[in-house]
């Protein structure tokens, strides 16, 4: 049976973080985003509306919400501005569902805990100065040295550098694997941010997102406690993975709540602008572009729901997942491409907010996963390469 209607417990999140939207991040988002700096009523906004760990079951500090409270939340807070949907897909997608699923009962006590209360945050490592989308081409080493491993290496484009107190990172523990591009040489880790060795440093200029902090990590000889490995050594491509899974949707969601967005602010200046003594509302050619908004946001929601609903159930969705984020952040650069059209030069302005969801639209077709990414991952599935793939088959099911 499918059911289109929302449980109280999801309206109430999608509530919550509506609120944020309207009170926290709008009023000051324009000033955030020229100043290119991440606002500091954020965080504690979130926390205390139970935002940086509601999907997480109660017995780690969360509320035990589902994957469809999780799209929901993203989409409302990427309505207020995509810097704070990011918050959720890093701290919850890419960091504290990853640390749930995998990490034992000590690490997820010790660090899942206290970022499912909203006290610490979590961030991804992944990317390197050299490699994103060729995870493997990775350069990063953790060498075993009695209890310890010692972290070198640097990440780039991580998500709340600047700001996370703990990073998943990934690393190569097998240096013979490494030369073999052998993604079973890779392990993942859980670093503190105030490990000697540890440096991190934010990008300045960047095209979107400006209200978002999103920097470097360098390690330098940094001694991470073998206690602090996820899961067993050579899981960490499995891991990444498994993050990316969690990551993308709450990004596919958020992609709907950037197109409604759009909409909203196209159908608020449509009656207010006037050409050849009519609404813009009235021409048709107007119209034709605020209804493949609607079309997309539609479109978006249905494929990001249809993922929720299957990891609700505790089925993989790698492929619902990526279809989903493929097709929403399209939808959404379309959206804000035809935002900024219907605005005319005022769209061209950060007089409107359109010009910010235009710039912001581009990234998410660039981070978790390219568009090119998803699209070869779809015509794999489609000639059945990708389902041969043994990291494909035998990633564990989320419990919720
Ligand atoms: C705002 C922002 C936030 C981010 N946050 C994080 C974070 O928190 N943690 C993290 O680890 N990373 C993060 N990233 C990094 C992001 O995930 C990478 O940028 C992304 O994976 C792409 O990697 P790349 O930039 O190295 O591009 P590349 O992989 O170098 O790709 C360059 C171009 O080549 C294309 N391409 C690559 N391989 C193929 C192929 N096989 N076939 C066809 N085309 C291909 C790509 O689609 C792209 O067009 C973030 C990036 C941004 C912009």
């Amino acid at each position: 049976m499918i059911d289109f209607a929302y449980t109280e417990n999801q309206l109430m999140v999608r509530d919550m973080a509506r609120e944020v939207a309207s009170k926290v991040i709008l009023p000051s988002i324009q000033e955030y985003d020229r100043s290119q700096k991440l606002n500091p009523a954020l965080f504690p906004a979130m926390a205390e509306a139970n935002l940086l760990g509601f999907c997480i079951p109660e017995q780690y500090g969360g509320l035990g919400m589902d994957y469809i409270s999780l799209g929901l939340a993203s989409e409302e807070m990427e309505y207020g501005d995509t810097s704070a949907r990011v918050v959720l897909s890093v701290h919850i997608g890419l960091y504290s569902l990853p640390i749930l699923t995998w990490a034992n009962e000590e690490q997820k006590q010790k660090y899942l805990v206290p970022a499912a209360k909203g006290e610490k945050i979590g961030t991804f490592g992944l990317t390197e100065p050299a490699a994103g989308s060729d995870v493997v081409g990775l350069q990063s080493t953790a060498v075993r040295d009695g209890d310890h491993y010692i972290l070198n290496g640097e990440k780039m484009w991580i998500s709340l550098a600047d700001v996370a107190d703990y990073f998943l990172v990934f690393a190569w523990t097998d240096l013979e694997k490494k030369k073999n591009r052998d993604h079973t040489g890779i392990s993942a880790f859980i670093v503190e941010r105030d490990w000697e060795g540890l440096t991190t440093a934010s990008i300045h200029g960047k095209l979107g997102v400006r209200a978002g902090n999103t920097g470097s990590i360098a390690f330098q000889d940094v001694k991470v406690p073998a206690a602090n490995l996820v899961h067993e050594e050579g899981q960490g491509f499995k891991i990444a993975m498994f993050c990316l899974d969690q990551g993308r949707y709450t990004v596919a969601a958020g992609s709907c709540g950037l197109i409604k967005a759009c909409r909203d602010a196209c159908v608020k200046y449509c009656f207010e602008r006037k050409t050849f003594t009519k609404n813009i509302a009235e021409h048709q050619l107007v119209k034709q572009m605020v209804a493949n908004m609607e079309a997309g946001y539609e479109y978006g929601t249905a494929l990001w729901q249809k993922a929720g609903w299957l990891k609700n159930r505790g089925l993989r969705s790698t492929r619902a997942t990526s279809l989903a984020k493929w097709i929403a952040c399209r939808e959404a650069e379309a959206s804000a491409a035809n935002a900024v059209q219907v605005f005319g030069a005022y769209g061209f302005s950060d007089e409107y907010p359109v010009e910010r969801f235009y710039r912001n639209a581009k990234g998410a077709s660039i981070y978790e996963g390219t568009r090119e990414i998803h699209t070869l991952m779809q015509a794999d599935y489609v000639f059945g390469f990708r389902k041969d793939k043994q990291l494909d088959r035998d990633l564990p099911i989320v419990e919720q």
